[in-house]
């Protein structure tokens, strides 16, 4: 995270920095997930800035979830969460439909924002696809959903995958439509935290598309709890061109598929593009994806063994995220009693 978390800007002067992110138990957790959020949580939370981390159940059931996968992929993407490095002791974890004060404040916001806005969001346009006019409601309120996520404790700072940035601009035009229609300065305007060498990790088998949960191919991602072949096939059969590496990043345009297993190495290891390809600018894939395969099992290897050990014991589980609950609840609580003054719901 930038120093920018230590310093807010001038719009948030007065709100106390904290972070707000959220990832949807709505498939398997994938290497685009890890590199782009759940990595970089865990070294935001080191960083002493308060942290809140939350599985976004209610934005997974805007497409149809089978109730138990929902409940098993709930809380084995908390065990990723505590495998990855977030503490729930210093961090606040917890799943989201136990706080409806999210709920409430969606609400409210589904009121201020413009359809015109809802319009232009890409993530709608891409999940609903041809057939838009099947989707849900849900899917299509989703962004006004996900400002309340991070409006609800007045965050700051959101760390995401740059897939998200659109919806943290449009959380930023939520909040600063609603301070001008009631006159106030009650809600920040949140900052995207797009970092690293690996801020879109695309699909092993089409350079032009993310790698995501919902995508029907397993082959297309990496997930976090691939054993080490399984890993090694998928990179194997990773598509590729039939050049060389290039020795410097200018070499990668117009190569996508090259420039994504870059990208991963590069953040797996830490490092940069031209640091990766001043290693192995000249080499074949045959070369490099080995190497690559042995990187992403030496880090995700340590990850998926905690995470397979904390599943065994799911009531341990249901509870942090109960206590993760309550603690957000504290925050949440005053916030919406306070939005519903400020819009004049009458309330005790
Ligand atoms: P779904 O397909 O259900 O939308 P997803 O894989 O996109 O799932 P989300 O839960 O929507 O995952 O996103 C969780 C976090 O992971 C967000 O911060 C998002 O920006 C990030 N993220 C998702 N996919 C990628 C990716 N391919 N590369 C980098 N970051 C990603
Ligand atoms: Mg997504």
């Amino acid at each position: 995270m930038t120093e920018g978390v230590q310093t807010p800007p001038a719009a948030n002067a007065g709100f106390t920095p904290r972070v707000f992110s959220g990832i949807q138990p709505s498939g398997q957790l994938h290497l685009g997930n890890y590199l782009g959020a759940l990595k970089r949580f865990a070294d935001a939370q080191e960083r002493g800035v308060q942290s809140i981390y939350c599985m976004v159940d209610l934005h997974a059931i805007t497409v149809w979830q089978d109730p138990a996968d929902l409940r098993n992929a709930t809380r084995e993407l908390a065990a990723g969460f505590i495998a990855s490095g977030i503490d729930p002791e210093k961090s606040i974890l917890f799943n989201q439909s136990q706080v409806p004060e999210h709920a409430q404040l969606a609400w409210i916001f589904n009121c201020v924002a413009r359809l015109g806005w809802m319009n232009r969001m890409t993530q709608f346009k891409d999940k609903a696809g041809k057939n838009a006019e099947k989707a849900s409601l849900g899917l299509y309120a989703y962004p006004a959903l996900m400002a309340a996520d991070i409006l609800i404790y007045h965050a700051t700072h959101v760390p995401v995958g740059e897939d998200q940035k659109q919806h943290v601009e449009l959380t930023r035009d939520i909040a600063a439509k609603f301070n001008h229609d009631y006159g106030t300065d009650f809600f920040p305007m949140p900052e995207p935290v797009i970092e690293g060498a690996a801020t879109r990790v695309m699909s092993l088998r089409d350079g032009s598309k993310k790698m995501s949960k919902s995508d029907p191919s397993d082959a297309s991602r990496i997930n976090m709890t691939d054993d080490a072949d399984t890993i090694a096939a998928k990179i194997r059969k990773a598509k590729t061109d039939p050049d060389a590496l290039p020795s410097d990043a200018k070499g990668l345009d117009g190569r996508p598929e090259a420039r994504n297993l870059v990208n991963i190495y590069a953040a797996l290891s830490d490092s940069t593009v031209d640091a990766v390809l001043h290693e192995f600018g000249g080499q074949q894939f045959s070369a490099f994806k080995p190497k690559l395969s042995e990187l992403a099992v030496d880090r995700l290897a340590p990850i998926s063994t905690e995470m397979a050990h904390l599943m065994q014991h799911t009531d341990e589980i249901d509870a942090i995220l109960g206590r993760g609950a309550a603690r957000a609840r504290e925050i949440a609580t005053p916030v919406i009693k306070q939005t519903y003054e400020i819009v004049g719901l009458v309330g005790s």
